[in-house]
């Protein structure tokens, strides 16, 4: 069965039909830039844009950048802050025509990785991580996700942990990577004091080769480390694995 996946980001809405069975891309991803502001209208508008590209009549999942409960995001960090309170669900149900769902991004990236990635068959305790423009985290119990865990809210050295230890964070700062390591040492010692994971997942654009080459080989964690598989399309297959609620019930 096809699902079509959208994962909304702060520089570019991705887009692409799913087969949820084997969690690939059935056509072509497509990106379009995030309109600023990217206020609820404005967004809405470019996922209406992203379902008529497809020519898509389906279901649609939707991985967002924000705590998302019941459809409705209540945190907005890296968007804009008109998102807080907004229905997305019904918003880019209604803009589309199409049954949505809406999930943190984060958490659908790590949905993808658990199905489709490197998590697949864990039953332990497994934290997924997406460092990009800020820190996105999601938590997995025996494959079953905890939601909108947003760890990357957890205070380091006086700060939110994603603005001293996201990508953006080592790009603002100009870090060169071997102090950019420690910084992310310094949060994945945070987070195995606080939660002890069997396995931690480092996705987003850390995950890419090319980074990973940088800096992986500095970290030392309790918990086994790996980065993930599924990079830039994570969001958009987990989004669509998860919309599979909107036809089962
Ligand atoms: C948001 C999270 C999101 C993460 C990655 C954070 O700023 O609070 O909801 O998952 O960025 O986009």
């Amino acid at each position: 069965m096809e699902i079509l996946g959208i994962d909304i980001g702060g520089s570019g809405i991705k887009g692409a039909p799913v087969d949820i069975e084997s969690g690939t891309l059935t056509a072509e991803r497509k990106r379009i830039p995030t309109p600023t502001p990217a206020t609820p209208e404005a967004v809405a508008r470019t996922v209406e844009g992203m379902r008529k590209h497809f020519d898509w009549h389906g279901p649609i999942g939707i991985a967002f950048p924000a705590r998302i409960k019941h459809g409705v995001a209540l945190t907005a960090s890296n968007i804009d802050p008109t998102w807080i309170g907004t229905d997305a669900a019904a918003l880019f149900s209604s803009a589309t025509g199409c049954p949505v769902f809406v999930l943190n991004d984060a958490d659908a990236a790590g949905v993808a990785s658990m199905q489709f990635g490197v998590g697949k068959g864990r039953n332990d305790l497994v934290l997924f991580l997406t460092f990009g423009t800020g820190i996105g985290s999601a938590l997995f119990i025996n494959q079953v996700l905890v939601p909108n865990s947003e760890l990357g809210h957890l205070t380091l050295r006086g700060m939110v942990a994603e603005h001293y230890a996201s990508d953006r964070a080592r790009k603002d700062g100009d870090l060169p990577w071997k102090e950019y390591a420690g910084r992310i040492q310094e949060y994945l010692d945070r987070l195995e004091f606080l939660l002890a994971p069997d396995l931690i997942i480092i996705g987003g654009s850390l995950s890419r080769e090319k980074k990973r080459e940088k800096y992986f080989h500095l970290l030392k964690t309790q918990a086994e480390l790996t980065t993930a598989l599924l990079e830039n399309n994570a969001g958009i297959i987990g989004a669509a694995y998860s919309a599979e609620v909107l036809v089962n019930t």
